[in-house]
């Protein structure tokens, strides 16, 4: 338990400060990363500080140690929570999830794959081999997805750019039986521009990501040594899940369209746009198994139907062809990644599973996503991605903060009331129907004529102008007045620039290049594209938005979230330079603050760490006391549990509720644990 560890380790649980401040907890922060302590406890949440170098904490020997057991017997890890999470799901047929939080480069992806890997290594003893291969499928799932769904960034080598939520099935003796997963906004921008490694090594084109307009920019700073092991390592992971040579062909040609869409160019001759050179097109309309001629005309021109129901052929200025180009090459990669999570979906879902034959199929939810992002010059996707965590902090005051409160209170126990900013109000100023920012974007996508960002701005500066969340530029004279407008958010202010959002939220992809997807003769490549198939009179009616889909899918995933007993990792990145020694006190103090982690401390403090009903609390620890074994005599399980804790000696450290018994601290109930143990 927390101090068997030594306190020149700083305390293993925040619970246990003196005294909660900003200064206390930060202070046993940075003790236990320069300790190598990365993991500290907040009662059940684990935060985690990203150490920048190997420890060696993930062995078998970890494995074993935590395999089992409470989470106050052996010092905080990822694994204390994964196993707490495992626990629950199999003993008391809960669904459960993992919440992974924190900023880009803080290290959710690598504690949600230490997470899978324990998980993986717990269950299966029997090594059953139908158990076996869905494992390995999850496992590999990662390596993929990554590969597809990774960039490097000034922030993180191996950022993701999009989000994750894995569900874990388990049959009734909590081995995997499949697993769903769900992927979230992928940036699209920064991946054609960053060009993920395995792209490139992929390819039988040219080889050198320098000849390749969109990863030219990244190629420069990607070291290319672990390319071709790469390459390899994904191309078995696609092997093992189960994609056919057919298929690993199609995302091969798929990846080659992009890249040489990106290097193709236009020019103006006499008035009408031509494309440069012809080989562009030939590869292109080769690699997607479509006519050359069709290629050109999708690039050249789009079909519109006039008022008057007649449908004619526009042609597009070079500008435009030029960003058709782009919204191809995005709508490409983005399907392509849905496509393969969709596949791989396919593998994993749980098949054949009869409840009455298998028992309850029960569920560990795993959340990897973007936490809250500031950057200098922030845009629609980083709208979105704060807007998201806006609403996982909602649910993180809903089922940690508000829901400890509600049972205090249902239980009679007097308690100190806690403060914490409830930033529903925040939630409501993006999403809410009619007037929040969604809402006006929305309105202006919709609206017949030009309609700019400017003007968008405008409608939004008017209809909100007045929220106290929002500020326009109108009252402060430091934004720039033609694009700016600010969001006071619960983790800081945050000022986006309106240019690109309109754009950003249409789908910008003519209608002429779904049907040229659609009429390939390569059946996966059509197969993405189904909607290449409406006629363009059909496609009157306008697809949602991006931004309403994408709050459509947070709202269902905080659904999903919420009917599940949550576990939270917390995590925290010390500096800006990967650095495994520096500790940026300033840095590390903002993330603490708009993690909420001291509200957290608090809450928990001013609450109790532990609680059991009555009858469940005896059970367990009857024997440990003359007065209740083998059977006690008193009116009431209450007065029996009294009894057990009086005899201990930890009267002071409970509460008696209604139905349970609350316990303060975690020392209480370890040193039952030790008696039960010994007895
Ligand atoms: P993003 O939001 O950009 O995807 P992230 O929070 O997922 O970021 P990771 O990719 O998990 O961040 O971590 C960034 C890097 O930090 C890793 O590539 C690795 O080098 C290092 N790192 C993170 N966690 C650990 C760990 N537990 N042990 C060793 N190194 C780690
Ligand atoms: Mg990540």
């Amino acid at each position: 338990m927390a101090e068997l560890e030594g306190l020149e380790f700083g305390k293993s649980d925040f619970v246990l400060l003196d005294e909660v401040n900003m200064e206390q907890f930060m202070e046993n922060l940075k003790l236990r990363f320069e300790k190598a302590r990365i993991y500290t406890f907040i009662g059940e949440v684990v935060v985690s500080v990203n150490p920048y170098k190997q420890m060696d904490i993930y062995g078998k020997e970890a494995i074993d140690a935590y395999r089992g057991r409470e989470l106050y017997e052996n010092p905080p890890h990822l694994y204390a929570v994964a196993d707490a999470a495992y626990k629950a799901m199999k003993r008391r047929a809960k669904d459960t999830c993992i919440v992974i939080s924190g900023e880009s480069g803080a290290g959710k992806t690598e504690a949600s794959k230490y997470i899978m890997q324990y998980i993986a290594a717990i269950t299966n003893p029997s090594q059953r081999a139908e158990v076996e291969s869905v494992k390995n499928v999850l496992l590999k799932s990662n390596c993929v997805l990554e590969a597809f769904g990774n960039a490097k960034t000034n922030r993180n080598d191996n950022s993701s750019r999009f989000g994750k939520y894995m569900d874990i099935n388990f049959n009734f003796n909590g081995d995997p039986t499949g697993g769903h997963i769900n992927n979230y906004l992928l940036e699209k921008v920064r991946l054609l521009r960053g060009g993920s490694e395995e792209m490139l090594g992929s390819l039988h084109l040219q080889n050198d990501p320098v000849n390749y307009v969109y990863t030219r920019e990244g190629a420069a700073s990607t070291t290319s040594n672990n390319d071709r092991s790469n390459h390899r390592a994904v191309l078995s992971a696609l092997q093992v899940i189960g994609f056919s040579e057919e298929e690993i062909d199609s995302i091969y040609r798929i990846l080659g369209t992009i890249l040489i869409l990106g290097n193709l160019q236009f020019e103006t001759d006499s008035e009408s746009v031509q494309v440069v050179g012809s080989e562009a097109v030939s590869d292109i309309a080769g690699l997607t198994t479509t006519e050359p001629d069709n290629v050109t005309k999708s690039l050249l021109y789009r079909t519109v139907a006039t008022g008057g129901g007649e449908v004619i052929e526009k042609g597009h200025t070079e500008k435009e062809a030029c960003f058709g180009r782009d919204a191809f090459a995005k709508a490409l990669y983005e399907r392509l990644f849905c496509w393969i999570v969709a596949r791989i979906n396919a593998v994993i879902e749980v098949k054949d599973y009869n409840p009455v034959l298998h028992g309850k199929n029960t569920v560990i939810g795993v959340l990897d996503i973007y936490g809250f992002e500031i950057f200098d010059n922030n845009s629609f996707e980083q709208f979105c991605i704060n807007y998201c965590n806006e609403k996982l902090q909602q649910l993180f005051i809903e089922l940690i903060l508000r829901q400890e409160q509600d049972e205090y209170q249902r239980e009679g126990i007097t308690w100190q009331h806690i403060d914490y900013f409830n930033n529903q109000i925040i939630v409501d100023l993006v999403e809410q129907p009619h007037k929040g920012i969604i809402s006006v974007l929305d309105e202006a996508c919709l609206t017949v004529g030009k309609v700019t960002d400017t003007i968008c701005l405008e409608s939004m500066d008017a209809k909100l102008g007045q929220h106290p969340h929002y500020t326009s530029r109108k009252v402060d004279k430091t934004m720039e007045f033609h694009r700016d407008f600010r969001i006071r958010h619960y983790a800081g202010d945050v000022t986006y620039s309106v240019e690109g959002f309109l754009d950003k939220n249409k789908d910008p992809l003519f209608q002429d290049f779904k049907r040229l997807m659609y009429n390939s003769s390569n059946p996966v490549l059509k197969e993405m594209w189904p909607d290449g198939q409406l006629s363009i009179t059909e496609v009157t009616k306008r697809p949602l938005t991006a931004a309403t889909l994408f709050k459509n899918s947070i709202v269902a995933l905080v659904d999903k979230l919420g009917c599940k007993e949550p576990y939270y990792v917390r995590c925290i990145k010390p500096n800006e330079m990967k650095s495994p020694v520096l500790f940026d006190d300033a840095r590390c103090q903002h993330q603490v603050a708009y993690l909420g982690l001291l509200e957290n401390v608090r809450v928990r403090r001013a609450g109790f760490a532990y609680r059991q009903p009555y009858a469940r609390f005896l059970q367990r620890y009857k024997m440990t006391c003359e007065y209740t074994w083998p059977n006690h005599l008193m009116e009431t399980d209450r007065e029996a549990v009294e009894a057990i804790v009086t005899q201990h000696g930890f009267q002071d450290d409970v509460a008696y509720g209604h139905t349970k018994l609350f316990v303060r601290t975690p020392r209480s109930l370890f040193t039952l644990e030790q008696e039960r143990a010994a007895l």
